[in-house]
């Protein structure tokens, strides 16, 4: 009798406030929230729909849902794209309008309908980390990226080909003409004077932008300095610098070291102009790993999703 009176004022999980539990789910994977804590009882349901929960998805350290890739698809498990269908509707049924910032997995297929569901579920995206590996249907760029009016900040993932150049250009073009708010943009491409023509074209608000560890080109890269009027921050660190030798698509390769006309193009008109002047670990890291043949093993995955959350600019932080 008297254990049973004394068990009475032990506090119980489920009767726990649902702020601190909250801030707890807080600290969960995604997963955990939405496949776990959410289903544990009717009180941790509740406090799973919390909106600060939601501010913030990040599905960018979660291996169980690396889906589709395309450079290993022997490693896909059969399914795998329905199971991230599945999961972004779970998230949007816990999240619904509250997220500010979502982070894919780089190595993410993001195909339509699972672009679909979170623009046409969250539409107060300022911060979007965006994989393309595959061309996507030009409308539902169009249709996604005008929700997202608000967006200030984009990594992106651009899909490459032979034809590249007409996919991005009509892909950036949609999204440059639908978020007039976007400041802060990442490529994890190799910058040519086509793109840069293209980004100066349609992204001329642009004050923040980064393509740090990709190869670029010299003459690109003063192009974009020259035209976009509002640049203050241009990252370049451990890229690997090429000219272009004039004929088609053919680039010669100059190194890790910037060419002393960037430079100064770059430190007399921008606030930070960030590129290695000498050797970092960095920049070994890189010219280590393009020229190495196995790159695209597994063991190396970790390079690529190290470029995809880590930058130079804060705002470009995942
Ligand atoms: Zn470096």
């Amino acid at each position: 009798m008297e254990n049973q009176e004394g068990s009475g004022n032990i506090p119980r999980w489920e009767n726990m406030d649902k702020d601190i539990l909250s801030n707890i789910f807080k600290k969960l994977d995604v997963l955990d929230v939405i496949m776990g804590a959410s289903r544990v009882c009717i009180t941790w349901f509740l406090a799973s729909h919390n909106k600060t929960i939601w501010n913030t998805i990040k599905l960018n350290d979660l291996d169980s849902i690396i889906l589709d890739n395309p450079l290993y698809p022997n490693l896909q498990a059969s399914g795998s794209r329905y199971q991230l269908r599945k999961i972004l509707i779970e998230i949007n049924k816990f999240a619904r309008t509250a997220p500010k910032s979502f982070f894919f997995n780089v190595y993410c297929n993001v195909a339509e309908e699972e672009l679909a569901i979170i623009s046409n579920g969250m539409p107060n995206i300022q911060k979007l980390a965006l994989p393309m590996w595959t061309s996507l249907n030009i409308n539902s760029i169009q249709s996604a990226f005008s929700k997202w009016q608000n967006l200030q900040t984009l990594i992106i993932h651009t899909f490459m080909s032979i034809t590249v150049r007409e996919f991005s250009s009509v892909e950036l073009q949609a999204i440059g003409e639908n978020c007039r708010n976007l400041t802060t943009v990442k490529f994890t491409t190799m910058l040519d004077k086509p793109l840069a023509n293209i980004i100066v074209r349609n992204f001329p608000s642009l004050e923040r932008l980064s393509f740090r560890c990709s190869y670029a080109c010299i003459d690109a890269s003063i192009s974009l300095i020259i035209g976009l009027p509002n640049l203050k921050m241009f990252n370049l660190s451990h890229c690997i610098f090429m000219q272009h030798t004039g004929i088609d698509n053919m680039y010669r390769i100059l190194g890790m070291r910037p060419k002393d006309e960037l430079v100064q193009a770059g430190t007399e008109k921008l606030d930070r102009f960030m590129v290695c002047c000498s050797d970092c670990t960095i920049c070994q890291d890189v010219r280590r790993h393009e020229n190495d043949p196995n790159r695209f093993a597994l063991k190396f995955r970790y390079v690529l999703e190290e470029r995809w959350k880590t930058d130079e600019i804060k705002e470009l932080e995942l």
